[in-house]
């Protein structure tokens, strides 16, 4: 089907080879130059092919391409084992422990380089009791590599040095449509890996692909497989889709499937208040931003974003029993961190940067005498503003104080003495724009420093 259409379109120039199972797509249909492809990745394959070994760009980085964006990394595969691939190359080393991989190092670039490896017969795989895959490095062929990836239009083979593609199964007639599709009965393959399910999620915002009903339709009855995946693995899924530049998407998808419950449990909770939903969007929206505009962004301000609700909400009920503000603050943050962990397991390399976001937050209330000042001075300062910008944002602070803010940090001296509030030494009420949108933890006036 896909030769028929390829010579309409293309004339007899472009002629679909078959090369055993796979179709072999020529450059004049599918338009790839092999200048899209990285530096590293050309030298890699160059290489590679040079020592007599076979060796393409392959995944993720074949399907932008094709769907003209700009691939984040590019991989490679070969029927090399890695060692005869770190022997080719001079900085090159071999990585992981399950699935042995080749890092090869160009300067600022380095090159994923992977053995061609076969998923393993249902009867010989370890699998566990809802038939998730504990072991499948396997090596193999080409064509048992395609099988084992994932969605059809992930498993396409691009060779620089001819620029053509080589897919089995039918990959470039999927993208051409548009549509993300599993490769063998997407039941089984869920099973395998109930990661997927989430890469479908992802993958599909991401690349605005529809996926195609018979992949989608599993998923529903699947879901609960998700509390069977290891805790880390997870995370990155979470961490990847929330850094895919298109998290507002991917988590309005997620919501829609049913696929968050148990992995953020703010995302149950929050989603359902408003004001809770507003400042998760906004934060998201945030991100998504940045990234479009090729700026750096922070898991930790993400994480710490998708907390907050929950640390506010704690904190104030910790504040209703009683207890004095500053230091419940803290306790509220271990409390909220130790329940999330046990869902999402987010490491605690961020929780310094968490606790030191949100413990800021009650600082930028305060804006009499030498305060402000210190405050600014911080090195998290930027940080925490932009935090608390996003709070103005979804009507949780008033509007009014991050533009205070917003003036004060750009202003001179003169000009800052005179924006500076009157130092009682007593809590004071402030002027606010809106009643509603405020508040009553953090509007506390709170002696932190
Ligand atoms: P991204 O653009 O986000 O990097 P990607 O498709 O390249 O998307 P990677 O995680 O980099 O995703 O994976 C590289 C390739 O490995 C995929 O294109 C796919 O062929 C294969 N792959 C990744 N994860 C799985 C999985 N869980 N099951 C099967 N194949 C997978
Ligand atoms: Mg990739």
């Amino acid at each position: 089907m896909i030769k028929k259409l390829i010579k309409r379109v293309f004339g007899k120039s472009a002629k679909v080879k078959s090369v055993g199972a796979a179709q072999v797509i020529p450059f004049e249909a599918h338009a790839v130059d092999r200048d899209g492809i990285s530096f590293g990745a050309r030298r890699v394959t160059d290489g590679l092919q040079a020592a007599g070994f076979q060796a393409y760009v392959v995944g993720g980085a074949v399907r932008d391409l094709l769907l003209n964006k700009h691939p984040k990394d590019f991989d490679v595969a070969t029927n090399a084992t890695p060692e005869e691939v770190r022997r080719v190359f001079r900085r090159a080393r071999i990585i992981g422990r399950r699935f042995r991989l080749v890092h090869v190092i160009f300067g600022e670039e380095t090159v994923e380089v992977s053995t061609f490896r076969r998923a393993i017969d249902a009867e010989d795989a370890q699998t566990d009791e809802h038939g998730r895959i504990l072991r499948d490095n396997e090596f193999g062929d080409q064509e048992q590599d395609a099988a084992r990836r994932d969605f059809t239009a992930n498993a396409l083979f691009y060779d620089p040095s001819t620029q053509e593609i080589f897919d089995y199964h039918n990959g470039y007639g999927d993208i051409r449509a548009n549509t993300l599709r599993m490769i063998g009965d997407p039941e089984v393959r869920y099973r395998e890996d109930p990661v997927r399910m989430l890469r479908a999620v992802r993958l599909s915002a991401k690349l605005g692909m529809k996926l195609d009903p018979a992949t989608a339709a599993p998923i529903a009855k699947l879901k609960e497989l998700l509390s069977n995946v290891p805790e880390a693995r997870l995370f990155d899924e979470m961490l990847k889709l929330l850094l895919s530049g298109h998290a507002m998407e991917c988590i309005k998808k997620l919501h829609e499937m049913e696929l968050h419950h148990g992995m953020l449990p703010m995302l149950d909770v929050i989603l359902e208040q408003p004001m809770g939903e507003k400042f998760v969007m906004s934060a998201l929206q945030n991100t998504d931003q940045r990234i479009a505009d090729e700026k750096p962004t922070s898991p930790a301000f993400l994480f710490a974003a998708l907390l907050w609700h929950e640390v506010l909400a704690t904190w104030k009920l910790k504040q209703d029993a009683g207890e004095k503000a500053v230091a419940v603050l803290h306790f509220a943050m271990d409390e909220v961190l130790e329940r999330q962990r046990a869902q999402l397991a987010i490491p605690r390399r961020y929780d310094t940067v968490m606790k030191e976001l949100w413990v800021l937050q009650p600082r930028f209330e305060q804006r009499s005498g030498q305060r402000p000042l210190r405050l600014l001075a911080l090195p998290r300062f930027r940080a925490a503003f932009d935090f608390m910008l996003l709070r103005c944002q979804s009507g949780e602070a008033d509007v009014e104080l991050g533009e205070w803010w917003e003036e004060f940090q750009h202003a001179n001296d003169d000009r800052r003495a005179a924006m500076l509030m009157p130092d009682t030494g007593a809590p004071k009420k402030r002027r606010r724009r809106s009643k509603k949108s405020t508040s009553s933890a953090v509007q506390s006036e709170l002696p932190i420093d």
